[in-house]
């Protein structure tokens, strides 16, 4: 296991400027045209690709950085640029986690590619999960998968897919038995163009205009059996194991994964709003002097700056164990959702109130991010949502202390040189005070060496 750090590599600092750059030069120019447009910025994510910001390897690299810091950082810079363009760009990684944590490696070998396309022959991906009566109750769901000879045929209806209608490939979570609830559902890929799958509508959204979203309907639509993620016998040992009590849902599993993913993007829409906020406010002046040298300015400021770190440390912190495979016993991962996301609308009205009415028309960029932010705390699950998936572990884990009590440690640490941290250190340490005004130099020198912090 790779030890929590938050020392960057030299690699971690050229991606963050690669990927700032790359919001800053090309994302942000084009953020209002696609935000009145409210179309897919195809030609953005083709620069994406260009720049090696848009494959399947790409993110691959990213998520096997056991510090768990490449994509967080990597994120975060994206969608300072903007959220939606941010979004359209991302939606196939959404797409392939799920792939990932649920395909056989053939099916990732075969469906991946397909996801991202390459520079001039752009692909999409999508992921299909809620539906119109209910997305958050997950259990809830009415898209059926049934077998058809070889094939299996989908029959219900999506809502609010991003990219739906027109990725490429969609993977779409359907129930394969009623009775077993989440458990009894499973993932499916749906090829652009396959009959049956139709997109109903585009809808016309709030915010993140840049990202297609719409909604999708599934008739009689027929995909070989090969379309099935896992395969034949991976479902039938997973109903089984439901039918006894036992296992996980699928879709819940990629919900767990990508939480710490929708954190990053939602920082990224914080620390646009925030930088902007206090820029202005360092720049406009009103009775006299600069706005920010009033405490009605300056202190919500700093409440954001504080707690835009908080969420980024739980975010990096829930990042590195997904990274690592460090179950989230204490929902790690929707804490970081749930506090990035709800500092994301924050900072974002906080923004456009600091620049007051400027910040409410579209002349400066913070009534757009306003409206982005707001998604953060709906999709991916609610804050309510994560509020619950909190909360059920309170009874059984949060007595426990905190993760650091579970984690297996080298069982060196802070004492392993010199006992550091450790209470015969500090007795030795008060000693050492003591005697220092009789020594002579040369121990003085060695003991402040002993005594220093080991690195
Ligand atoms: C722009 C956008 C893009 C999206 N992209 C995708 C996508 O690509 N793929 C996809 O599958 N889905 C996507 N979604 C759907 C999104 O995940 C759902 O909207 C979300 O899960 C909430 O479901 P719902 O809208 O049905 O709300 P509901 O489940 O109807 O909830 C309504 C309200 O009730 C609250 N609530 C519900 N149950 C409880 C409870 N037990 N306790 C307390 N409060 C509760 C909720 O928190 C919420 O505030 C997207 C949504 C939007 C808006």
């Amino acid at each position: 296991m790779s030890s929590f750090t938050l020392e960057l590599t030299p690699a971690h600092h050229e991606l963050v400027r690669r990927a700032h750059a790359f919001a800053e030069d090309v994302i942000r120019p084009a953020a209002p045209k696609y935000d009145q447009l409210q179309e897919c910025p195809w030609d953005v994510v083709d620069e994406a690709a260009r720049a090696g910001f848009y494959n399947a390897l790409f993110y691959a690299d990213l998520i096997a950085d056991p510090t768990g810091l490449s994509l967080p950082l990597f994120l975060e810079e994206i969608f300072w640029g903007c959220a939606g363009i941010g979004l359209t760009t991302v939606l196939p990684a959404l797409a392939l986690s799920a792939l990932n944590q649920a395909g056989t490696p053939e099916q990732i070998a075969t469906w991946a590619p397909e996801m991202f396309g390459e520079p001039g022959d752009i692909k999409l991906a999508a992921l299909a999960v809620s539906e119109p009566q209910g997305g958050s109750d997950v259990a809830n769901l009415q898209t059926r998968a049934r077998r058809d000879g070889g094939d299996w045929v989908l029959d219900g209806t999506k809502i609010w897919i991003g990219n739906g209608g027109i990725a490429d490939v969609t993977v779409v979570n359907a129930v394969v038995d009623p009775d077993l609830g989440t458990k009894g559902q499973a993932m499916f890929v749906v090829p652009r163009g396959t009959p049956g799958m139709e997109q109903v509508r585009r809808l016309d959204k709030l915010g993140h205009r840049a990202s297609h979203t719409a909604e999708l309907s599934f008739t009689d639509c027929r995909i070989p059996g090969a379309n099935l993620l896992g395969g034949d016998d991976k479902l039938e040992h997973k109903l089984d194991k439901a039918r006894r009590g036992e296992g996980d849902s699928a879709a819940l599993g990629t919900f767990e994964q990508t939480r710490p993913m929708v954190a990053a993007m939602a920082l990224g829409v914080a620390r646009a709003s925030f930088e902007y906020a206090c820029d202005y406010a360092s720049r406009r002046e009103a009775f006299g002097g600069p706005i920010i040298e009033n405490q009605g300015v300056a202190f919500p400021l700093a409440d954001l700056a504080a707690d835009i770190d908080a969420a980024r440390l739980l975010c990096w912190r829930a990042s590195w164990m997904a990274a690592n495979g460090v179950p989230f016993h204490l929902a790690e991962g929707s804490m970081s959702k749930l506090k990035a996301s709800e500092v994301a609308v924050r900072a974002a009205e906080q923004a456009v109130q600091v620049c007051g009415g400027w910040g409410y028309v579209s002349d400066l960029p913070v009534e757009k991010w306003y409206r982005d932010a707001k998604l953060y705390t709906i999709f991916e699950g609610t804050s309510e949502i994560q509020r619950m998936v909190i909360g059920r572990t309170l009874a059984t884990e949060a007595a426990k202390g905190p993760q650091h009590h579970q984690l297996p440690g080298d069982h060196g640490g802070l004492s392993r040189r010199f006992g550091h941290g450790s209470l015969a250190r500090a007795r030795a340490g008060e000693v050492f005070m003591k005697l220092a005004k009789h020594a002579p130099q040369s121990v003085l020198e060695l003991g402040g060496r002993l005594a220093s912090p080991g690195r």
